[in-house]
Order: C-alpha cells, then structure tokens, then sequence
C-alpha cells in the first residue's frame, strides 16, 4: 500500500478579479460538467499510479469553490470514494466568497461531506471591499458567517491587512472584531502587491516596512487566537489539518488546473501539477529544503531527521538561540526569528 496523500483540488473559477489577485483563476463561467470530468479523469490516473491510497484531508481551494454546483461537488466526491479510501479522512474543506453561497447550498455542501468552511472576508470596512475589488458587503459576509456558525462545521476567515494608509489601530479594530464574532479560526495576510493585476499597474502608497512589521506584531497582541503559522491563527483542535499536513511534509496530491502536488511513490518523492497531469522527480534534499522552509513557518517546527540536519547550519542554530532553536528534535522558529523568515532561512541552509 502507497502512502496516504491528502488531496487539493483546484476551482479557478471566480464571478471577477479582484484588484489585487495574482491566483491562477479565471473570471469566465466554466462549463462544470467538463470541469468535473477532468477532475475524475486526474482521479483515476492517480488511482491506477497509487492504488487505493488512504487520503486524510480534501481541500477544494480557489478560485471561487462555492460557485460549484451541488452536483459537481458531489459527483466528484463520489468518485473519490470509489476510487482511494477516505474511511480514515478527517476533514473536507470547502473555500468560500460572501454573496456565493446561500445557506440552502450550505446545507448541501455540509450534507454531502464539507466539515470545514473557509470564507475570504478580507475586511469589515466596505469602502476596503470596494477598493480591493471584492464583490460583496461587509453585512453579506457577516451574513455567511452566522448562518455558517449554526452547521456543525469547523469555520474560519481570511483577511488582508496592509492597505494603503492602514496603521496598528486599524489591525486592533480588525482584531476586536474577529474576537467579538468568536471565529476560532482566522488567516491574515499582508497585502502584497504583484505584477500583471490591477494593484500593481498603480503607485500605491504601501505601508513601509517597519509598519508592516508593527502590523503582524500589533496581531499577536490583539487576537485572542493562538498563532500556528506565519498567517495562520487557531485554538487548538482547530488548525487546517489539510495545511498542518502539508507544512509537515505530507504527501499530496494537486488536482485541477493551477493545481500543485508532492507525490510519494516508489520511496521516492515527485513534484507534480494538476490539469494536463506533469510530475518529474525532487531529490530528498529538494524535498527536505521545502520540509525546512515549510516548518519553519509553523510553530512546530520540522523534524530534525537526518535529510534536513545534512542541510542545516546548526552552528547557525546555537549562535542564534533568539531566532531558532531545537525543541525535542525539532527546530523551531521563535517569536522574533518568524519577523525575519526569509534572512534566517538564507542563513540556516546550506
Ligand atoms: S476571489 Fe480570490 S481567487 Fe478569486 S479573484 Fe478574488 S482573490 Fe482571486
């Protein structure tokens, strides 16, 4: 029996770009039924090249996965369980917009297996909505998140900070409110600006810095949720399994177009993309660098196997005890060591 491989699978479809938005989606309506056929097809190729894996988590990430019709949804979880195993899967997440998704297709949803619902808020303030090019309301996404807290789901928000003229005391309101509506689950991520979208053809006046680092500090002081990745905040039992796996270095596969996996076959590890299916090999220090890069971003850590310490300077480790250090075999990123990930992380590999 291969590995167990969690599985994503890509809905890159949304009603509009919004101004900001370097994701591989698409703005025009899909023909879903085709849509579904292709994702059955990179199912049953997987199928004949693992077997019957056991597949801990799904993840129908986006795009916009809430615009999927019920059918579509359901058509493809049949066939995941007609072809792997998901006796043992503990969590199926569905991302969602404000204003896709009425508590009826809720209850679908939920019905048909989503245990776990991610909505992109991104801000309480409708003028931030508009200027980010977002479809819906800050009333809308209010709207969701109460009629979502009455399904037995686990529930979570994401949200952007880092706009033009925001400062701490708009993080410390965004935080009041996230405290007030008791989410036990939040993602907040920095604006950033990226080539080729609309954000990035205009001279926006970004907050520097040290004011962006005032910011995600500003969170740890005002968000009544623990931090367990960079962007990432839960209570404990709530994290996102499907992403707690994959920062572990879990195996998964990536279904649907702009789709990516890391597939374990043959005692070997391969990078891999969804749509027209494409896997080529990664050495186990490729492998182990993700490992290190991705753990280092959690507050667990990686494991300190002997891949990962070949790659790491731990003289590096013991002379700088204030940015990382080694914790029952893991090395861990402190407080002040995730402020500057990136600098640690060139100084760490070798
Ligand atoms: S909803 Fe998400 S994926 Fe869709 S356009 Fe906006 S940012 Fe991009």
């Amino acid at each position: 029996m291969n590995n167990p491989h969690n599985i994503y699978i890509h809905v890159p479809f949304c009603i509009s770009k919004c101004n900001y938005c370097a994701f591989f989606s698409s703005a025009i309506a899909p023909d879903w039924e085709s849509y579904a056929k292709g994702i059955c097809s990179e199912i049953d190729f997987w199928a004949n090249k693992l077997g019957c894996i056991s597949v801990p988590t799904v993840f129908f990430g986006g795009g916009t996965p809430s615009l999927m019709p019920i059918s579509v949804f359901e058509s493809i979880i049949k066939h995941l369980h007609s072809k792997f195993d998901l006796s043992q899967c503990t969590e199926i997440t569905l991302e969602s917009n404000p204003g896709t998704l009425t508590n009826e297709k809720l209850a679908d949803f939920v019905s048909g297996g989503v245990t776990r619902l991610s909505v992109g808020i991104q801000s309480f303030d409708d003028d931030e909505l508009k200027f980010l090019g977002r479809r819906h309301d800050a009333k809308t996404a209010l709207s969701l998140l109460e009629s979502a807290q009455k399904f037995d789901i686990r529930l979570s928000g994401d949200f952007i900070y880092g706009l033009p003229g925001h400062n701490v005391k708009n993080i410390i309101s965004l935080c009041d409110k996230i405290n007030k509506i008791g989410l036990k689950h939040a993602s907040l991520y920095e604006l950033t600006i990226e080539q080729n979208t609309p954000f990035g053809r205009m001279n926006l006046d970004m907050p520097s810095n040290d004011e962006m680092a005032d910011m995600y500090l500003a969170i740890a002081d005002n968000l009544q949720i623990p931090r367990y990745e960079v962007s990432n905040y839960a209570f404990p039992g709530y994290e996102c399994r499907h992403n707690q796996n994959i920062w572990d270095g879990d195996a998964y596969i990536g279904l649907g177009n702009g789709a990516k996996g890391r597939i374990f076959m043959k005692n070997s590890w391969f990078e891999q993309s969804g749509g027209d299916i494409q896997y080529s090999a990664l050495s186990d220090s490729e492998r182990a660098t993700e490992r290190i890069i991705t753990g280092l971003r959690t507050t667990r850590g990686v494991t300190l196997d002997n891949t990962v310490k070949n790659l790491v300077d731990i003289d590096f480790v013991n002379a700088h005890n204030d940015l990382v250090n080694i914790k029952n075999n893991r090395l861990i990123t402190t407080d002040s060591g995730i402020l500057v990930l990136d600098d640690l992380l060139t100084n760490l590999i070798r």
